[in-house]
Protein backbone atom coordinates (compact mmCIF):
# COMPACT_ATOMS: atom_id res chain seq x y z
CA UNK A 1 0.00 0.00 0.00
CA UNK A 2 1.62 3.26 -0.63
CA UNK A 3 0.70 6.48 0.67
CA UNK A 4 0.80 10.27 -0.12
CA UNK A 5 2.99 11.41 -2.71
CA UNK A 6 6.30 11.62 -1.71
CA UNK A 7 9.88 12.49 -3.05
CA UNK A 8 12.20 9.71 -2.52
CA UNK A 9 11.07 6.06 -3.43
CA UNK A 10 13.03 2.97 -2.15
CA UNK A 11 13.99 0.20 -4.11
CA UNK A 12 15.10 -3.46 -2.94
CA UNK A 13 18.55 -3.81 -4.87
CA UNK A 14 18.73 -7.52 -5.68
CA UNK A 15 20.78 -9.83 -7.99
CA UNK A 16 21.50 -6.04 -9.43
CA UNK A 17 17.94 -5.06 -10.16
CA UNK A 18 16.74 -2.08 -8.52
CA UNK A 19 13.08 -3.76 -7.41
CA UNK A 20 10.07 -2.59 -5.81
CA UNK A 21 10.25 -2.66 -1.67
CA UNK A 22 6.23 -3.36 -1.14
CA UNK A 23 5.15 -4.79 1.59
CA UNK A 24 2.31 -4.64 4.15
CA UNK A 25 4.08 -2.73 6.69
CA UNK A 26 4.62 0.82 6.09
CA UNK A 27 7.58 2.84 7.86
CA UNK A 28 7.57 6.47 7.40
CA UNK A 29 10.98 8.08 6.42
CA UNK A 30 10.96 11.62 7.57
CA UNK A 31 13.15 14.56 7.16
CA UNK A 32 13.41 15.76 10.95
CA UNK A 33 14.33 19.23 10.74
CA UNK A 34 10.66 20.15 9.36
CA UNK A 35 8.85 16.53 10.34
CA UNK A 36 8.25 16.08 6.76
CA UNK A 37 7.28 12.41 5.22
CA UNK A 38 9.97 12.06 2.57
CA UNK A 39 9.59 8.70 2.15
CA UNK A 40 7.92 5.26 3.46
CA UNK A 41 9.68 1.71 3.80
CA UNK A 42 7.88 -1.40 3.74
CA UNK A 43 9.05 -4.71 5.28
CA UNK A 44 10.14 -7.07 2.26
CA UNK A 45 8.42 -10.35 2.53
CA UNK A 46 10.22 -13.81 3.13
CA UNK A 47 9.92 -14.82 -0.33
CA UNK A 48 11.46 -11.76 -1.94
CA UNK A 49 14.38 -12.19 1.05
CA UNK A 50 14.52 -15.58 -0.24
CA UNK A 51 15.74 -14.85 -3.26
CA UNK A 52 18.00 -12.33 -2.54
CA UNK A 53 20.11 -14.65 -0.37
CA UNK A 54 19.35 -17.68 -3.23
CA UNK A 55 21.02 -14.61 -5.96
CA UNK A 56 23.68 -13.95 -3.47
CA UNK A 57 24.82 -17.00 -2.48
CA UNK A 58 24.93 -18.09 -6.81
CA UNK A 59 27.03 -14.46 -6.94
CA UNK A 60 29.08 -16.15 -4.12
CA UNK A 61 30.09 -19.16 -5.51
CA UNK A 62 31.83 -17.02 -8.68
CA UNK A 63 32.67 -13.83 -7.09
CA UNK A 64 34.93 -16.47 -3.83
CA UNK A 65 36.94 -17.65 -7.10
CA UNK A 66 37.92 -13.97 -8.98
CA UNK A 67 41.62 -13.58 -7.39
CA UNK A 68 41.49 -11.11 -4.58
CA UNK A 69 43.61 -8.47 -6.44
CA UNK A 70 40.94 -8.49 -9.11
CA UNK A 71 38.15 -7.76 -6.16
CA UNK A 72 40.03 -5.09 -4.54
CA UNK A 73 40.22 -3.08 -7.93
CA UNK A 74 36.09 -3.18 -7.70
CA UNK A 75 36.82 -1.81 -4.43
CA UNK A 76 39.26 0.80 -5.18
CA UNK A 77 36.74 2.18 -7.86
CA UNK A 78 34.06 2.23 -5.23
CA UNK A 79 36.33 4.41 -2.85
CA UNK A 80 37.12 6.55 -5.84
CA UNK A 81 33.41 6.85 -6.38
CA UNK A 82 32.25 7.60 -3.18
CA UNK A 83 34.86 10.49 -2.66
CA UNK A 84 33.70 12.15 -5.69
CA UNK A 85 30.23 12.26 -4.70
CA UNK A 86 31.18 12.78 -0.94
CA UNK A 87 28.79 16.15 -0.66
CA UNK A 88 25.95 14.63 -2.22
CA UNK A 89 25.66 11.50 -0.25
CA UNK A 90 26.18 13.59 3.29
CA UNK A 91 23.58 16.09 2.17
CA UNK A 92 21.18 12.93 1.84
CA UNK A 93 22.64 11.91 5.34
CA UNK A 94 21.48 15.33 6.41
CA UNK A 95 17.97 14.96 5.05
CA UNK A 96 16.97 11.91 6.80
CA UNK A 97 18.80 11.77 9.41
CA UNK A 98 19.12 15.44 10.36
CA UNK A 99 22.70 15.72 11.58
CA UNK A 100 24.59 18.77 10.34
CA UNK A 101 25.97 18.83 7.08
CA UNK A 102 29.87 19.17 8.66
CA UNK A 103 28.69 16.02 10.95
CA UNK A 104 27.00 13.94 7.77
CA UNK A 105 30.60 14.75 5.87
CA UNK A 106 32.41 13.59 8.41
CA UNK A 107 30.39 10.50 8.46
CA UNK A 108 30.97 9.30 4.76
CA UNK A 109 34.50 10.16 5.09
CA UNK A 110 34.83 7.06 7.60
CA UNK A 111 32.69 5.22 5.51
CA UNK A 112 35.53 5.95 2.17
CA UNK A 113 38.16 4.87 4.99
CA UNK A 114 36.81 1.52 5.79
CA UNK A 115 37.09 0.42 1.74
CA UNK A 116 40.36 1.39 2.02
CA UNK A 117 41.37 -0.57 5.02
CA UNK A 118 39.42 -3.53 3.69
CA UNK A 119 41.76 -3.35 0.92
CA UNK A 120 45.16 -3.84 2.82
CA UNK A 121 42.98 -5.69 5.38
CA UNK A 122 42.12 -8.17 2.95
CA UNK A 123 45.76 -8.97 1.87
CA UNK A 124 46.00 -10.19 5.78
CA UNK A 125 44.17 -13.13 4.96
CA UNK A 126 46.85 -15.72 6.19
CA UNK A 127 47.37 -19.17 6.63
CA UNK A 128 49.67 -21.47 8.32
CA UNK A 129 52.21 -24.22 7.00
CA UNK A 130 54.49 -26.66 8.70
CA UNK A 131 56.29 -29.09 7.29
CA UNK A 132 56.83 -32.67 8.93
CA UNK A 133 54.55 -32.15 12.11
CA UNK A 134 54.49 -36.12 12.08
CA UNK A 135 57.00 -38.47 10.21
CA UNK A 136 56.19 -37.31 6.66
CA UNK A 137 52.85 -35.37 7.56
CA UNK A 138 52.87 -31.52 6.39
CA UNK A 139 49.78 -29.82 7.91
CA UNK A 140 48.72 -26.61 6.41
CA UNK A 141 45.69 -23.83 6.98
CA UNK A 142 43.87 -22.00 4.61
CA UNK A 143 41.61 -19.02 5.63
CA UNK A 144 38.54 -18.98 3.24
CA UNK A 145 35.71 -16.78 2.41
CA UNK A 146 32.53 -18.59 3.82
CA UNK A 147 29.27 -17.58 1.44
CA UNK A 148 26.75 -14.86 2.04
CA UNK A 149 26.86 -12.39 5.31
CA UNK A 150 23.81 -9.97 6.46
CA UNK A 151 24.38 -6.84 7.96
CA UNK A 152 21.42 -4.71 10.07
CA UNK A 153 22.19 -1.20 10.29
CA UNK A 154 20.87 1.84 13.17
CA UNK A 155 19.02 4.68 12.21
CA UNK A 156 22.27 6.84 13.43
CA UNK A 157 24.95 6.73 10.72
CA UNK A 158 22.92 5.73 7.55
CA UNK A 159 25.69 5.11 5.42
CA UNK A 160 28.87 4.57 7.52
CA UNK A 161 28.26 1.70 9.94
CA UNK A 162 27.07 -0.45 6.30
CA UNK A 163 30.55 0.24 5.48
CA UNK A 164 31.95 -1.41 8.44
CA UNK A 165 30.73 -4.52 7.26
CA UNK A 166 30.30 -4.68 2.95
CA UNK A 167 33.84 -3.84 2.36
CA UNK A 168 35.64 -6.69 4.52
CA UNK A 169 32.73 -9.17 3.71
CA UNK A 170 32.91 -8.54 -0.23
CA UNK A 171 37.08 -8.03 -0.18
CA UNK A 172 37.61 -11.61 1.54
CA UNK A 173 35.05 -13.29 -1.03
CA UNK A 174 31.72 -13.40 0.63
CA UNK A 175 28.75 -11.65 -0.70
CA UNK A 176 26.36 -9.38 1.47
CA UNK A 177 22.72 -7.84 2.06
CA UNK A 178 22.43 -4.97 3.85
CA UNK A 179 19.15 -3.92 5.76
CA UNK A 180 19.55 -0.58 6.28
CA UNK A 181 17.71 1.03 9.56
CA UNK A 182 13.86 1.70 8.51
CA UNK A 183 14.12 4.99 10.25
CA UNK A 184 17.16 6.23 7.57
CA UNK A 185 17.40 4.10 4.52
CA UNK A 186 17.94 6.74 1.79
CA UNK A 187 21.79 7.44 1.88
CA UNK A 188 22.04 3.71 1.15
CA UNK A 189 19.65 4.23 -1.76
CA UNK A 190 22.38 6.55 -3.58
CA UNK A 191 25.20 4.38 -3.06
CA UNK A 192 23.27 1.67 -5.38
CA UNK A 193 24.18 3.46 -8.44
CA UNK A 194 28.13 3.37 -7.07
CA UNK A 195 28.16 -0.48 -6.81
CA UNK A 196 26.71 -0.52 -10.24
CA UNK A 197 29.30 2.16 -11.69
CA UNK A 198 32.01 0.44 -9.64
CA UNK A 199 31.30 -2.46 -11.61
CA UNK A 200 30.65 -5.30 -8.92
CA UNK A 201 29.01 -8.47 -10.59
CA UNK A 202 25.33 -8.80 -9.59
CA UNK A 203 24.29 -10.53 -5.99
CA UNK A 204 27.67 -9.46 -4.56
CA UNK A 205 26.30 -6.70 -2.50
CA UNK A 206 22.42 -6.56 -1.72
CA UNK A 207 19.62 -4.41 -0.29
CA UNK A 208 16.84 -5.74 1.25
CA UNK A 209 14.63 -2.66 2.94
CA UNK A 210 12.17 -2.72 6.52
CA UNK A 211 12.49 -4.39 9.85
CA UNK A 212 11.81 -6.80 11.83
CA UNK A 213 10.06 -9.06 9.27
CA UNK A 214 12.76 -8.70 7.19
CA UNK A 215 15.31 -9.27 9.58
CA UNK A 216 13.71 -12.40 10.81
CA UNK A 217 13.86 -13.98 7.24
CA UNK A 218 17.19 -12.76 6.79
CA UNK A 219 18.30 -14.65 10.42
CA UNK A 220 16.08 -17.81 9.33
CA UNK A 221 17.38 -18.53 6.36
CA UNK A 222 19.73 -21.55 6.13
CA UNK A 223 22.35 -19.87 3.35
CA UNK A 224 23.35 -16.85 5.44
CA UNK A 225 26.45 -17.79 7.09
CA UNK A 226 26.74 -15.04 9.09
CA UNK A 227 25.07 -11.71 10.89
CA UNK A 228 26.34 -7.79 11.51
CA UNK A 229 24.57 -5.74 13.63
CA UNK A 230 24.53 -2.62 15.11
CA UNK A 231 21.95 -1.50 17.18
CA UNK A 232 20.47 -1.33 20.61
CA UNK A 233 20.91 -3.99 23.19
CA UNK A 234 17.24 -5.30 23.64
CA UNK A 235 17.52 -5.52 19.90
CA UNK A 236 20.89 -6.82 19.89
CA UNK A 237 19.88 -9.78 22.07
CA UNK A 238 16.93 -11.10 20.28
CA UNK A 239 19.05 -11.06 17.25
CA UNK A 240 22.42 -13.19 18.54
CA UNK A 241 19.95 -15.51 20.29
CA UNK A 242 17.98 -16.16 16.85
CA UNK A 243 21.43 -16.37 15.06
CA UNK A 244 22.71 -18.50 16.82
CA UNK A 245 19.50 -20.72 16.82
CA UNK A 246 19.90 -20.48 13.26
CA UNK A 247 23.90 -21.93 13.12
CA UNK A 248 24.94 -18.37 12.18
CA UNK A 249 28.15 -16.47 13.44
CA UNK A 250 27.34 -12.96 15.13
CA UNK A 251 28.96 -9.97 15.85
CA UNK A 252 26.51 -7.09 17.55
CA UNK A 253 27.45 -3.75 18.68
CA UNK A 254 25.07 -2.46 21.34
CA UNK A 255 23.74 0.34 23.48
CA UNK A 256 26.16 2.58 25.01
CA UNK A 257 26.38 5.24 28.36
CA UNK A 258 29.70 6.84 27.86
CA UNK A 259 31.88 9.13 30.93
CA UNK A 260 34.09 11.61 30.74
CA UNK A 261 36.28 12.20 33.44
CA UNK A 262 37.57 15.64 33.70
CA UNK A 263 40.65 15.35 36.08
CA UNK A 264 41.62 18.53 38.26
CA UNK A 265 44.74 19.14 36.88
CA UNK A 266 43.08 18.99 32.98
CA UNK A 267 43.16 22.94 31.12
CA UNK A 268 39.11 23.11 31.33
CA UNK A 269 39.51 26.01 28.56
CA UNK A 270 40.57 23.50 26.32
CA UNK A 271 38.83 20.40 27.23
CA UNK A 272 35.43 22.13 27.41
CA UNK A 273 35.00 22.26 23.58
CA UNK A 274 35.74 18.33 23.37
CA UNK A 275 33.01 17.98 26.05
CA UNK A 276 30.63 19.83 24.03
CA UNK A 277 31.21 18.42 20.60
CA UNK A 278 31.19 14.62 22.16
CA UNK A 279 27.81 15.49 24.02
CA UNK A 280 26.06 16.94 21.80
CA UNK A 281 27.70 16.41 18.27
CA UNK A 282 24.93 14.17 16.24
CA UNK A 283 22.09 15.51 18.57
CA UNK A 284 23.58 13.00 21.43
CA UNK A 285 22.75 10.09 18.91
CA UNK A 286 26.07 8.38 18.73
CA UNK A 287 27.04 5.49 20.27
CA UNK A 288 30.54 6.96 21.39
CA UNK A 289 28.54 10.21 23.04
CA UNK A 290 29.35 11.60 26.09
CA UNK A 291 26.57 11.00 28.73
CA UNK A 292 27.65 11.13 32.07
CA UNK A 293 30.39 13.86 32.81
CA UNK A 294 32.73 12.99 36.14
CA UNK A 295 34.12 15.44 38.29
CA UNK A 296 36.44 16.00 40.97
CA UNK A 297 35.80 18.24 43.97
CA UNK A 298 38.70 20.74 43.15
CA UNK A 299 37.22 21.64 39.73
CA UNK A 300 33.46 20.72 39.08
CA UNK A 301 32.32 24.32 39.71
CA UNK A 302 34.47 25.86 36.77
CA UNK A 303 33.71 22.44 34.84
CA UNK A 304 29.90 22.78 35.35
CA UNK A 305 29.74 26.70 34.52
CA UNK A 306 31.97 26.55 31.54
CA UNK A 307 30.53 23.66 30.10
CA UNK A 308 26.90 25.37 30.29
CA UNK A 309 28.39 28.83 28.94
CA UNK A 310 29.29 27.44 25.77
CA UNK A 311 26.35 24.58 25.28
CA UNK A 312 23.82 27.98 25.95
CA UNK A 313 25.59 28.79 22.58
CA UNK A 314 24.07 25.96 20.63
CA UNK A 315 22.42 26.65 17.48
CA UNK A 316 19.68 24.58 16.43
CA UNK A 317 18.69 24.21 12.92
CA UNK A 318 18.81 22.36 9.37
CA UNK A 319 21.65 20.58 8.84
CA UNK A 320 22.08 22.16 5.36
CA UNK A 321 21.69 25.49 6.48
CA UNK A 322 24.76 27.62 7.98
CA UNK A 323 25.93 27.58 10.76
CA UNK A 324 23.90 25.46 12.49
CA UNK A 325 25.93 23.27 15.30
CA UNK A 326 22.68 20.93 16.27
CA UNK A 327 19.91 19.13 14.36
CA UNK A 328 16.97 17.51 15.35
CA UNK A 329 16.42 14.07 16.93
CA UNK A 330 15.00 11.47 14.56
CA UNK A 331 11.47 11.20 15.05
CA UNK A 332 8.78 12.77 17.48
CA UNK A 333 8.58 9.93 19.87
CA UNK A 334 12.31 9.82 20.57
CA UNK A 335 11.85 13.52 21.09
CA UNK A 336 8.82 12.05 23.60
CA UNK A 337 11.33 9.85 25.49
CA UNK A 338 14.55 12.02 26.12
CA UNK A 339 11.59 14.49 27.66
CA UNK A 340 10.58 11.65 29.81
CA UNK A 341 14.48 11.19 30.46
CA UNK A 342 14.70 15.03 31.70
CA UNK A 343 11.02 14.77 33.63
CA UNK A 344 12.76 11.57 35.20
CA UNK A 345 15.91 14.01 35.68
CA UNK A 346 13.97 16.54 37.59
CA UNK A 347 11.98 14.13 39.83
CA UNK A 348 14.31 12.01 41.27
CA UNK A 349 16.38 15.11 42.38
CA UNK A 350 18.70 16.13 39.63
CA UNK A 351 19.86 20.19 39.28
CA UNK A 352 18.62 20.87 35.98
CA UNK A 353 20.78 23.61 35.45
CA UNK A 354 20.14 23.47 31.62
CA UNK A 355 16.85 23.08 30.12
CA UNK A 356 16.65 22.09 26.50
CA UNK A 357 13.29 22.51 26.54
CA UNK A 358 13.68 26.91 26.48
CA UNK A 359 15.85 26.49 23.03
CA UNK A 360 14.67 28.19 20.25
CA UNK A 361 13.32 26.52 17.44
CA UNK A 362 10.65 28.19 16.11
CA UNK A 363 11.81 28.53 12.52
CA UNK A 364 11.27 25.09 12.18
CA UNK A 365 8.53 24.48 14.70
CA UNK A 366 7.12 21.13 13.07
CA UNK A 367 10.64 19.47 13.56
CA UNK A 368 11.69 17.07 15.99
CA UNK A 369 14.30 19.57 17.98
CA UNK A 370 15.76 19.67 21.31
CA UNK A 371 18.42 21.98 22.75
CA UNK A 372 21.56 20.41 25.23
CA UNK A 373 20.43 19.87 28.86
CA UNK A 374 22.88 19.35 31.82
CA UNK A 375 21.78 17.77 34.91
CA UNK A 376 24.20 18.75 38.06
CA UNK A 377 24.37 16.83 41.41
CA UNK A 378 23.55 13.47 39.40
CA UNK A 379 23.95 10.27 41.29
CA UNK A 380 24.88 6.72 40.08
CA UNK A 381 21.34 4.98 41.20
CA UNK A 382 19.45 7.83 38.52
CA UNK A 383 17.84 6.79 35.64
CA UNK A 384 19.47 9.31 33.73
CA UNK A 385 22.59 8.08 34.73
CA UNK A 386 22.27 4.17 34.20
CA UNK A 387 19.68 4.54 31.19
CA UNK A 388 20.87 5.02 27.43
CA UNK A 389 19.16 8.81 26.15
CA UNK A 390 20.63 8.77 23.26
CA UNK A 391 20.02 12.67 23.15
CA UNK A 392 21.95 15.88 24.25
CA UNK A 393 21.60 15.32 28.26
CA UNK A 394 24.33 15.61 30.30
CA UNK A 395 24.29 14.21 33.75
CA UNK A 396 27.08 15.69 35.90
CA UNK A 397 28.29 13.28 38.60
CA UNK A 398 30.93 14.87 41.49
CA UNK A 399 32.97 12.01 42.20
CA UNK A 400 35.23 11.93 45.86
CA UNK A 401 38.18 11.06 44.00
CA UNK A 402 40.01 9.59 41.03
CA UNK A 403 39.10 6.07 42.72
CA UNK A 404 35.50 6.65 43.38
CA UNK A 405 35.06 7.99 39.75
CA UNK A 406 36.63 4.82 38.35
CA UNK A 407 33.96 2.99 40.75
CA UNK A 408 31.63 4.83 39.42
CA UNK A 409 32.12 4.35 35.90
CA UNK A 410 33.16 0.54 35.51
CA UNK A 411 29.07 0.20 37.82
CA UNK A 412 27.70 0.93 34.20
CA UNK A 413 26.00 -1.81 32.48
CA UNK A 414 27.50 -0.50 29.32
CA UNK A 415 30.95 -0.58 28.27
CA UNK A 416 31.81 1.54 24.61
CA UNK A 417 33.71 4.50 25.57
CA UNK A 418 34.61 6.56 28.25
CA UNK A 419 37.32 9.60 28.31
CA UNK A 420 40.11 10.89 30.84
CA UNK A 421 40.95 14.28 30.49
CA UNK A 422 44.46 14.78 32.22
CA UNK A 423 47.81 15.73 32.13
CA UNK A 424 49.09 12.98 34.10
CA UNK A 425 50.53 10.15 32.24
CA UNK A 426 50.09 8.41 35.57
CA UNK A 427 46.74 8.80 35.66
CA UNK A 428 45.82 8.20 32.57
CA UNK A 429 47.50 5.19 32.59
CA UNK A 430 45.79 3.84 35.64
CA UNK A 431 42.26 4.98 33.42
CA UNK A 432 43.20 2.81 30.36
CA UNK A 433 44.20 -0.26 32.80
CA UNK A 434 41.09 -0.15 34.88
CA UNK A 435 37.80 1.55 32.94
CA UNK A 436 35.81 -1.51 31.15
CA UNK A 437 35.21 -0.26 28.28
CA UNK A 438 35.85 -0.81 24.18
CA UNK A 439 37.05 2.54 23.45
CA UNK A 440 39.32 4.88 25.78
CA UNK A 441 39.72 8.23 24.77
CA UNK A 442 42.91 10.19 26.74
CA UNK A 443 42.41 13.86 25.93
CA UNK A 444 39.57 13.05 23.45
CA UNK A 445 36.32 14.22 23.83
CA UNK A 446 34.38 11.38 21.33
CA UNK A 447 37.15 8.27 21.24
CA UNK A 448 36.02 6.97 17.79
CA UNK A 449 38.70 4.04 16.69
CA UNK A 450 40.07 4.74 12.99
CA UNK A 451 39.04 2.02 10.40
CA UNK A 452 41.92 -0.09 10.49
CA UNK A 453 41.30 -0.33 14.51
CA UNK A 454 38.62 -2.25 15.90
CA UNK A 455 35.73 -0.99 17.08
CA UNK A 456 34.99 -2.73 20.47
CA UNK A 457 32.65 -2.60 23.42
CA UNK A 458 32.25 -4.27 26.24
CA UNK A 459 29.39 -5.76 28.72
CA UNK A 460 26.42 -4.33 26.97
CA UNK A 461 27.41 -2.89 24.61
CA UNK A 462 28.84 -5.49 22.63
CA UNK A 463 28.12 -9.42 21.75
CA UNK A 464 30.66 -11.39 20.09
CA UNK A 465 34.11 -11.56 19.88
CA UNK A 466 35.44 -10.23 16.67
CA UNK A 467 34.58 -6.42 16.28
CA UNK A 468 34.01 -4.10 13.52
CA UNK A 469 35.81 -2.24 11.03
CA UNK A 470 39.04 -3.16 9.75
CA UNK A 471 42.42 -5.45 11.04
CA UNK A 472 42.19 -8.99 11.98
CA UNK A 473 39.05 -9.08 13.43
CA UNK A 474 37.15 -8.87 10.25
CA UNK A 475 40.08 -10.86 8.57
CA UNK A 476 38.85 -13.64 11.30
CA UNK A 477 34.55 -13.14 11.09
CA UNK A 478 34.64 -13.29 7.07
CA UNK A 479 36.39 -16.10 7.10
CA UNK A 480 36.87 -19.45 8.33
CA UNK A 481 39.64 -22.17 8.81
CA UNK A 482 40.29 -24.99 6.96
CA UNK A 483 43.09 -27.32 7.99
CA UNK A 484 44.93 -29.65 5.68
CA UNK A 485 46.97 -32.63 6.68
CA UNK A 486 49.01 -33.94 3.89
CA UNK A 487 51.14 -37.12 3.30
CA UNK A 488 52.67 -38.10 -0.34
P1 LIG B 1 17.39 -0.47 16.92
O1 LIG B 1 17.87 -1.59 17.74
O2 LIG B 1 16.03 0.04 17.14
O3 LIG B 1 17.44 -0.88 15.36
C1 LIG B 1 18.64 -1.35 14.76
C2 LIG B 1 18.29 -2.26 13.61
O4 LIG B 1 17.67 -3.45 14.10
C3 LIG B 1 17.32 -1.65 12.61
O5 LIG B 1 17.72 -2.02 11.32
C4 LIG B 1 15.97 -2.26 12.98
O6 LIG B 1 15.12 -2.38 11.89
C5 LIG B 1 16.38 -3.62 13.53
N1 LIG B 1 15.52 -4.09 14.62
C6 LIG B 1 15.10 -3.37 15.69
N2 LIG B 1 14.38 -4.15 16.52
C7 LIG B 1 14.36 -5.37 15.98
C8 LIG B 1 13.76 -6.61 16.37
N3 LIG B 1 13.05 -6.74 17.49
N4 LIG B 1 13.92 -7.67 15.57
C9 LIG B 1 14.63 -7.57 14.43
N5 LIG B 1 15.20 -6.43 14.00
C10 LIG B 1 15.08 -5.35 14.77
O7 LIG B 1 18.47 0.69 17.04
P2 LIG B 1 18.39 2.17 16.46
O8 LIG B 1 17.41 2.94 17.26
O9 LIG B 1 18.26 2.14 14.99
O10 LIG B 1 19.87 2.69 16.77
C11 LIG B 1 20.24 3.26 17.99
C12 LIG B 1 20.94 2.27 18.87
O11 LIG B 1 22.08 1.74 18.22
C13 LIG B 1 21.47 2.90 20.15
O12 LIG B 1 21.22 2.03 21.23
C14 LIG B 1 22.96 3.03 19.90
O13 LIG B 1 23.76 3.05 21.05
C15 LIG B 1 23.21 1.81 19.08
N6 LIG B 1 24.44 1.93 18.28
C16 LIG B 1 25.50 1.19 18.66
C17 LIG B 1 26.70 1.28 17.96
C18 LIG B 1 27.88 0.47 18.38
O14 LIG B 1 28.81 0.35 17.61
N7 LIG B 1 27.88 -0.10 19.57
C19 LIG B 1 26.79 2.15 16.85
C20 LIG B 1 25.67 2.89 16.48
C21 LIG B 1 24.49 2.77 17.21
Amino acid sequence: MKSESMEYTIKNYIDGEKLDNVGNTEYRVYNPAFGKHISSVYDTDKDMVNKAVDHAYDAFLKWSKVPITDRIKYLFKLENLMRENIDELAKMVTIEHGKTFKESQGEVMRAIENIEAACSSTYNIMGRNNKNISAGIDEEMIRVPMGVFAAIAPFNFPVMVAFWFIPYAIGLGNTIIVKPSEKTPLTLQKTIELFDKAGFPKGVISIVNGAVETVNALLTNGKISGISFVGSTTAAKYIVSTAVNNHKRFQAGASAKNYELVMPDANVEKVIPHLISSFYGNAGERCLAGSVLVTLPENHKKIVDLFKKQAKDIKLGYGLDNDVSMGPLIRSEHRERVLGYIDSGINEGADLMLDGRTFDYKKYSDGYFLGPSIFDNASPDMTIVKEEIFGPVASVIEAKNFEDAIEIINKSRYGNASTIFTKSGEYAEKFVEEIQAGNIGVNIGVAAPIAFYPFSGYRDSFFGDLHAQGGLDHTMFFTDSKTIIKRW
